[in-house]
C-alpha cells in the first residue's frame, strides 16, 4: 500500500503498525532525517497475510520524492515477490536489465526503480548521483 506524502516517516511507522496491530522495529527511524533518509518501506506478515507500506517524507524536491516512490516500490516489490512482474514492466519500457541479477546491493536494485520514476518523467538525464550513476548507466545501456 501507497501512503503517499507523511511529515514524519517514524510517527507514520508507529501510526500504521499500531492501526494494523503488528510488530515492526522502527529503531533504526529514530533519527529522522539523518543520512538521508527520506522514504520509508516495512513489509509485514500478520498471520500469513503479507502485505507492503511505502511512503515518503514530504516537502522534499519533486524529483527526489519521484525517485523515492520509485525506490521504496521496489522494495515492496521484492518483499511481496514481484520480480518477474518487474521484468516485464522494464521489457515494456525498453530495458533488457536484470537488475535482480546484475546488482547484488538490495539499495542499487532498488534505485532502478527510482531511476525509472525520474524516466517516466522524461528528466533522467538531468540528474546525477554517486550513489546510483554506476545503476544509471547500466539502465540506460540496456535500451533495446
Ligand atoms: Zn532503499
Amino acid at each position: 500500500m501507497n501512503y503517499g506524502l507523511v511529515p514524519d516517516l517514524r510517527e507514520k511507522t508507529i501510526q500504521i503498525t499500531q492501526e494494523m496491530n503488528i510488530e515492526v522495529d522502527v529503531s533504526y527511524l529514530i533519527k529522522e532525517g539523518y543520512n538521508g533518509v527520506s522514504a520509508h518501506h516495512f513489509g509485514f506478515n500478520k498471520h500469513g497475510d503479507i502485505g507492503s507500506a511505502i511512503f515518503v517524507k514530504d516537502g522534499l524536491e519533486r524529483h527526489i520524492i519521484d525517485f523515492n516512490f520509485g525506490h521504496e516500490s521496489i522494495h515492496a516489490i521484492r518483499y511481496l515477490g514481484l520480480e518477474s512482474q518487474f521484468l516485464e514492466f522494464l521489457r515494456k519500457k525498453g530495458f533488457a536489465l536484470n537488475p535482480f541479477e546484475t546488482f547484488r546491493d538490495e539499495e542499487q536494485i532498488a534505485h532502478v526503480g527510482g531511476l525509472i520514476s525520474l524516466h517516466n518523467r522524461l528528466v533522467i538525464w538531468f540528474y546525477s548521483h554517486p550513489d546510483f550513476d554506476s545503476v544509471k548507466k547500466a539502465l540506460m545501456d540496456s535500451r533495446i
